[in-house]
This record gives C-alpha cells, structure tokens and sequence, in this order.
C-alpha cells in the first residue's frame, strides 16, 4: 500500500469504524474509460455524474479519455465534501483494474472486467453497443450514472452480497419513460406552480440536480423547507454537495443553484422544520403539491396531516429505493396511506428512537423539537448501539443522523460477525431521478396515485410500477372525504 492509500485507509477507518471495509474500498482501483475524442452532451452528462458517485464512495479512482482532467475535477470536488483527500483519485493509466466503466466506449484490452455504459436524452444502456448521444436531456445520463455505480459496488462485494440474487446486466437498454409508464413525456418547460419540498437530503439533492440541469425554462414558486445545516458527513451521500457547502444551510445552497440556473424560478428558503414553517403559514391555507424527501414515516404522517393536493414522495432503504405519487381523488391513495401507523404496535416516534439509539426519551423529544446538536454524551450513546464511530455526530441533529444510519446499506463483511453500514450516494441519485419522473408525471395532471420501486442492484422493470389505492383505515382520506362531501 503506497503511503497516500494509507492515509486514505485511515480516513475511511476513520469515518466507517471497519478496518475491513475500509481496507477492501482502499485496495480496490477503479478506472473510468473516457472517449478518445470530446464527449458528447449525454455523455459528458453521464460521465460527470458518474465520477461524483464514485468518488463520493471510492478513494481509488483513475480517469483515462480526452475529458479525465475535467472528471477529476468533479470527483476530487466529491471526494473532498466528504472529508477524503483525494490523493488516489489521478488522470493515469495503469491496468489491470477490479472494475472499469467505459463511457460509450469500448476500454482498452487487458484493462479489467468492464462495464460498458451509454445514454442518450430518456435512454439509457449497458454492453457492449452502450453509446452515448447529443441530447441535453439529464434523466438518461444520471439514472445511468446511478445504475454503473450500483454495479460497481456490486462487482466489488459480489460474494457478501451474493444472498440478492442480483445477475450481472449484460447487454440491456431501456427508455427511462417506459420503466414510469409515461412514454409521453417530453423535455419542455417545467411550470412548478406552487410546490414545496420537504426535506432537502439526499434524495432530495438528487432531484433538484436534475431540475438544476433541466434543459428547458422552469418556472413558478418553489418553497424548500429543511431545519438542517450540511454536515461533515453529508457528503458521502449528498451529489454534487461542495467541500464549501459544510456548515451551511441546506436550503440557502440549493436555493442559489437552482436560481442560477433558473432564473424564471422563485425559491424561497424556509431554515425550519416542516410542522412550524405550516403553522407560522397558517393550516387553513391549503399546500397544493409538496416535494416529500424526508427520513421517517414520521415526518410523513406529518406532511399528510397538512393534506397536500399532491405529493410526490422518494425514500431509500437499504437496496430498495422508490418514488411515489399521491393524488387522492378518484380512489387513489394519499401519502399516509402508505405510512399508516401500525395499530399493533404501542410506540410512538419517541419511544421507536429510544429503542434505536439508547437515548433517554426525555432527550429524544428535546432533541427532536428544538432542532439541537448531540452532545457528546449522547453521540457516543448512539454510535455504540450502532457500531459506528461517534465523533460525526457530535453537533448533528437528530434528525439528520438517523438518515445517515438508515439510508445506507448493510453489508456482512468476511470474517467480521458485525454488520457495516455503507452510504449509498448512486442510491440517494436513484431515488432522486424516480422522484424526478414521478415530478413529471404530476406536474402532466395524469392519473391517480402510484408508486415505483427498484432493487438497485437489479434490473429496472415497468413491472414494479403499480396504482395506489385509498385505504380505509387512513384518517387523511376519511377527512378529505368529508370535506368534500361538506363543501
Ligand atoms: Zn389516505
């Protein structure tokens, strides 16, 4: 191991608590195959997406083809937001590789067992015919992106992850506009009218990366409402979040890139959390879409009380991600349909923390109503429950560090009883361009609600995507309907 491996080795040690993890990401080298000539639009799309997954994951990452020095800038920007040094990251040929992805092109022989990985505009592909087009479109290009990087880490813990079934893709393509049942879909202009977005987190970020890079003018009045700074280990997990951006507000930073590049685009920015930005607004003046990219069923009970018109909802956990829609008229579902508190248990949020991380139940609802840092104490209480290094949470809200052990995978390591969490930042993309589509479909009126989910190491099919229908039990409708009947 060269000295810089090692320190990279530490730094992971260092923010995984598992030397074995740390060991396997340090000694795995990764090489991203560019074209020998300038990239096309979707693929230099693809490719910068790509390289910030990546690097947001891998320390040891190599960039070959006519555009490397530009994709090192992009993975050295990610590798740094999340406190790696970025030494093994290099423009550099030196095969053979664990994994090579080649953007639209074929990787030199002898270079390694490689993913071939293409897109153009709603299209994308894997194999050896994957090619990249001019289109300007982002959803091809990242949900690839996203895809590739699921596939590199599943090359890598093939045998830990092995239980998943999960069969290597082959030659395979797809119009993402399928896979969401909407092959009408168009790029035009986006008007958002009135909608606002709860929760600016991974997933979130993902989203608003695609509306950022949106190719037509959008429009309207977008309120972003997150109680939350970025914190120091956002940046495994959060695309495109900057070395720069720690300590800020996350609402304030996504507010001036979506206004830069959306000049006709009204954002406000709301530090506060979703229950006192809708009290101080007034619940009798109704939210007509809300952008859900929250971390519990909590917080979504929380944003179904407030009966949005329409909801457009992302999650993560563990493999599976998704994205659903809620419209609920004509029998569909609304959002707490999907969440229903469990009638058989006798928990409530604060008694479900308690169990997750040890902290006294009188500190919970402090912690949880008042936004406050952990302190020490209570940081080391939680990193013990879950095996993880305390010193990231100190300072972190609550609820920001759940998110941060919840939407990470869970991987058994050989030789190592204890079970390791790794943050996932192509699934935080994926879940993040499905909530785009399901943005899409929303903002086009359509149907009644639905919802999309994926196994991220497997391939995408049309098959998982299915109508959600009201449910009997739920409050949230049983209330819209008597106001309706009462109007
Ligand atoms: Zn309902």
């Amino acid at each position: 191991m060269s000295a810089a491996e090692e320190k990279n080795a530490l730094a992971l040690k260092a923010l995984f608590g598992n030397d074995t993890l740390a060991d396997r990401l340090t000694s795995t080298h990764i090489a991203v195959v560019l074209p020998p000539e300038a990239l096309s639009a979707s693929g230099r799309l693809l490719a910068e997406v790509l390289s910030d997954v990546l690097a947001r994951l891998w320390p040891c990452i190599n960039f070959h083809g006519a555009e490397a020095d530009r994709m090192l800038a992009v993975a050295l920007n990610a590798a740094q937001s999340g406190g790696g040094n970025g030494s093994g990251l290099q423009v550099r040929w030196a095969p053979p590789y664990d994994v090579v992805v080649a953007v639209g092109c074929d990787a030199p022989a002898g270079a390694g067992y490689t993913l071939r990985v293409g897109a153009d505009g709603w299209d994308l592909a894997m194999g050896a015919d994957a090619k990249c087009g001019d289109s300007v479109n982002p959803v091809g290009p990242a949900f690839a992106a996203a895809m590739a990087g699921a596939q590199v880490f599943h090359r890598v813990f093939q045998s830990e992850l092995s239980g998943m079934a999960a069969e290597p893709f082959d030659s395979w393509h797809v119009d993402v506009r399928q896979l969401f049942g909407a092959a009408e879909l168009e790029v035009a202009d986006l008007d958002l009218g009135e909608t606002h977005a709860f929760g600016v987190g991974a997933v979130t970020h993902g989203l608003m990366w695609v509306i950022e890079h949106w190719p037509a003018q959008a429009s309207g009045a977008l309120a972003l409402v997150d109680q939350d700074k970025y914190g120091s280990s956002n940046g495994q997990r959060y695309a495109f979040m900057c070395p720069t951006d720690a300590g800020q507000m996350k609402v304030a930073t996504m507010k001036n890139r979506l206004e830069a590049a959306h000049p006709q685009l009204t954002v406000t920015d709301h530090p506060t959390d979703l229950n006192s930005y809708c009290a101080i607004r007034g619940f009798d003046r109704p939210l007509h879409r809300v952008i859900a990219g929250l971390d519990s069923a909590e917080a979504r009970r929380h944003v179904a009380f407030k009966l949005p018109e329409r909801t457009v909802n992302m999650w993560t956990a563990g493999e599976r991600i998704g994205a659903g829609r809620y419209q609920p008229t004509h029998g569909g579902a609304c959002l707490a349909c999907d969440y229903l508190e469990r009638a058989d248990t006798q928990l409530d949020e604060v008694a479900e923390l308690f169990q997750q991380t040890g902290v006294r139940p009188d500190l919970i609802r402090t912690l949880l109503d008042s936004g406050r840092g952990l302190s020490a104490e209570e940081a080391v209480t939680i990193a013990s429950r879950w095996g993880t290094p305390a010193d990231k949470f100190v300072g972190q809200p609550l609820r920001s560090v759940m998110p941060a052990l919840c939407a990470t995978g869970r991987l058994q390591m050989p030789n190592n009883p204890e079970v390791v969490d790794v943050p996932f930042a192509f699934a935080s993309l994926f879940a993040g361009i499905s909530g785009f589509m399901m943005l899409l479909k929303d903002l086009k009126g359509g149907d009644p609600s639905e919802g999309w989910t994926q196994h991220i190491f497997k391939r995408p099919t049309p098959f998982l995507l299915r109508a959600l229908h009201t449910r009997s039990e739920c409050v949230c409708c049983s209330t819209l309907s008597d106001l309706a009947t009462n109007a």
